[in-house]
């Protein structure tokens, strides 16, 4: 089946096909590094992300580019503010943003360029705008004259006569008309500047975007992504540059995600309901919050609070303690889980592992449906779950120890598709019931004693009910829950496995 992506130009679900066979590009717009980021800003930097880890899965060969702004009005004003220098705003916050990013598990761009790196060729882009007959220089600013581009509003789904209607010419600005947006800008006293044919100034923030997409993708290129408040006008004049510079429609699909409310409202710095998201992930590890963003669909709109973010601490839990307890069960050793994997006997278990699979494609290829795929993932847990408590044989044996790792596996691999579960999600699962500290092998042979003990309560429990001596029978299995150990009695006799807390 197909990849299909909700197209914001044509406002419908699309079969994805990429520019070039078997290669994708994605542009994702970046920071500007002037503060921490918020947690709508971590949606549209998660977004990206995920979409590339399941491009990848599905084999194929992605560049991510997210650039930078480290030049616009917001990064001069806050030096102001502060009495710094710009550049000391832009260092402080960039390195922010790195430690921020990867505390949520997004992976580094493959390309992140820098805008004042590519002034230059902003430069040039707005030279070919001119020669085009798409803008004009007036008193060292250039404007692009937006009644020039015949697909002006093509993104927002706009027509022009309405956007004028509603435009106004700022103080101080020479433009020809008000929907006309700056490319370059004159510098003013103090200000970092460029040279440039119109005098020394710096570039808009919508034409730093043009450049450093199709400098690196190509004049035409697959995807970009960028929350739905860049929809108009930073997409619509992304648009109307690099159409107007390259003569082609830059972007096949562009994709936007939606925004994030704190506690029911809009979140906005006047209601004392901003979240950085260096303050959320000072309580939550980034799994949990991008468990959080991947439990809605992108395109929806989510409401932000505690309380969701506890919900989905512990439904991850779930998902982290079937794997601990399917490892611990089957006595299998973390570090061995890919090699006894392809041994043995098809089970039920397999057939899941089999069903998760297809169901998460199959959410995931439908515009990135992200809480249906994580459905599938809690299906799987459940069924390996069920496996390990009620039919896998005690001791386990080569093949029940396969199946068990192939589900594992599986989980382990979907799950780090939405970012999820990593490595460090099997560690703990590793290190938990032994708890004998970073030697695994150490810990897979407590486990072992363990597992002799608790059987060994269970043979005297079950003696102690033949002699229908019930207060000793419920004591041990009472002292058990206590330590976290839950007893069920089944046709086959007593079952145990760890509580998920
Ligand atoms: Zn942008």
């Amino acid at each position: 089946m197909a990849i299909r992506i909700y197209n914001t130009l044509t406002r419908r679900k699309e079969d994805f096909v990429p520019v070039t066979p078997g290669k994708v590009g994605i542009y994702s717009c970046g920071p500007t590094v002037y503060d921490y980021f918020h947690i709508g800003n971590a949606r549209a930097f998660v977004v990206p992300d995920v979409i590339r880890r399941y491009l990848q899965y599905r084999g194929y060969d992605v560049t991510l580019v997210q650039n930078i702004t480290d030049i616009e009005d917001k990064i001069i004003e806050r030096a102001a503010q502060r009495g710094i220098a710009p550049q000391d705003i832009v260092d402080e916050f960039t390195e922010a943003y790195i430690e921020d990013r990867e505390a949520l598990g997004v992976r580094a761009p493959d390309i992140q360029p820098r805008a004042t790196e590519h002034v230059d060729e902003m430069i040039q882009m707005i030279q070919a705008l001119i020669d085009n007959g798409l803008a004009y220089a007036r008193d060292g600013d250039v404007y692009y004259d937006v009644s020039k581009f015949e697909h002006y509003g093509i993104l927002s789904n706009q027509k022009i006569d309405d956007l004028m209607a509603g435009a106004r010419v700022g103080v101080g600005e020479t433009k020809e008309d008000p929907l006309d947006f700056a490319l370059w800008k004159a510098a003013k006293p103090g200000e970092p500047s460029w040279d440039s044919p119109w005098g020394p100034g710096r570039p808009g923030w919508h034409i730093e975007c043009s450049v450093m997409s199709t400098k690196y993708l190509g004049k035409t290129f697959d995807i970009h992504t960028g929350g739905i408040d860049l929809v108009f006008p930073h997409h619509e004049n992304e648009i109307a540059q690099s159409h107007g510079a390259n003569g082609v429609a830059p972007v096949k699909y562009w994709v936007h995600n939606g925004f994030i409310n704190v506690d029911g409202e809009k979140m906005a710095k006047s209601l004392g309901n901003f979240k950085t998201a260096r303050d959320i992930l000072a309580y939550y590890p980034g799994k949990v919050v991008r468990y959080f963003l991947m439990s809605n669909h992108y395109r929806k709109p989510v409401n932000f609070s505690d309380d969701e973010l506890r919900m989905c601490e512990k439904a991850l839990a779930r998902l982290e303690d079937a794997v601990a307890n399917a490892i611990f069960a089957a006595s299998i050793d973390p570090d061995e889980i890919g090699e006894i994997g392809m041994a043995g006997d098809d089970t039920r278990l397999d057939a899941a592992v089999i069903e998760a699979r297809r169901r998460f494609e199959n959410s995931m290829d439908d515009d990135f449906n992200t809480a249906g795929a994580i459905a599938s993932l809690h299906d799987l847990a459940t069924a390996l779950n069920t496996y390990v408590n009620r039919e896998m044989p005690s001791p386990p044996d080569e093949g029940a120890r396969a199946a068990v790792s192939r589900a594992v596996l599986a989980i382990m691999e979907l799950g780090d598709v939405l970012g999820i579960m990593d490595a460090s999600s099997l560690e703990s699962a590793g290190a938990r019931p032994g708890s004998g500290g970073d030697d695994r092998g150490e810990a897979a042979e407590l486990g072992e004693t363990v597992r002799g003990l608790v059987q060994l309560l269970l043979d005297v429990r079950a003696k102690a009910r033949e002699a229908r001596e019930f207060g000793v029978s419920d004591m041990i299995r009472d002292r058990l829950s206590e330590m976290g150990i839950v007893v069920e009695d089944t046709r086959d006799g007593a079952r145990w496995k760890f509580e998920a807390k």
